[in-house]
């Protein structure tokens, strides 16, 4: 099969890739973790279920309906679909979602501590990083406790007991909000290891956001 048979082939080959650098950047091991990234109104792209990222193409990636059906790929999508269903649908905004279980995050979300802005690359994700209550993985109630903690405006929750979910207007920047988040909670533990860090103020965060939108070439 060549790259023309395969529709949306150049976003199933994102999830792959993003998939694997899940593994490279530590943001996850084994098969844990899942992406996605909406095709349109009607469709998104999701990570299968339970594949290494090593050994997932872009035609085992499957392209799903808003209400769940699987419209293209052989492979059963990841079981946390429910929860990236109910990121696109409550915010538009949102065009790519990433879901981690990355090591110092995740050790605040099994801590119930959500993550202040010690470091202001924090500013990613706004003014903290929220957590849920604990919800059972892959189940309804994730998705609904997960939206609820993004509100509005957040791009990234903590899952309690579990990791990390990030939203934002495209796969690549949802990504990019994941090592963010990771790296934000490096620096908040072992700034507390040593010490008490000072966390920015919200005006703070509210100038960094405009400044980092408008970062780079
Ligand atoms: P999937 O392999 O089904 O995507 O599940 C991984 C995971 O992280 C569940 O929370
Ligand atoms: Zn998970």
């Amino acid at each position: 099969m060549t790259s023309r048979d395969i529709p949306h082939y150049e976003t199933r080959t994102a999830i792959c890739e993003y998939g694997r650098s899940l593994l490279d950047d530590d943001l996850t091991t084994g098969t844990g973790g899942n992406l996605s990234a909406r095709l349109d109104e009607d469709r998104i792209a999701i990570s299968p279920s339970g594949i290494p990222y090593a050994d997932i193409k872009p035609a085992d990636v499957p392209v799903v309906r808003t209400d769940g059906t699987v419209v293209e790929g052989e492979t059963e999508p990841s079981t946390e679909l429910p929860m990236h269903l109910a990121v696109y649908e409550r915010r538009s905004d949102v065009g790519g979602v990433v879901h981690t279980h990355s090591p110092y995050a995740t050790t605040f979300a099994s801590l119930g501590e959500a993550i202040p802005a010690s470091h202001y690359l924090l500013a990613f994700t706004g003014s903290e990083v929220p957590v849920t209550g604990y919800e059972t993985h892959a189940t309804e109630a994730l998705g609904d406790a997960a939206v609820d903690a993004l509100g509005e405006s957040y791009n990234a929750t903590l899952l309690r007991n579990h990791g990390v979910l990030t939203a934002d207007g495209s796969l690549d920047d949802a990504y990019t909000v994941a090592q963010m988040v990771e790296y934000c909670a490096r620096i908040h533990y072992q700034a507390r290891a040593i010490g008490e860090p000072e966390i920015l103020p919200d005006e703070e965060i509210d100038r960094l956001r405009g400044k980092l939108d408008s970062y780079g070439q």
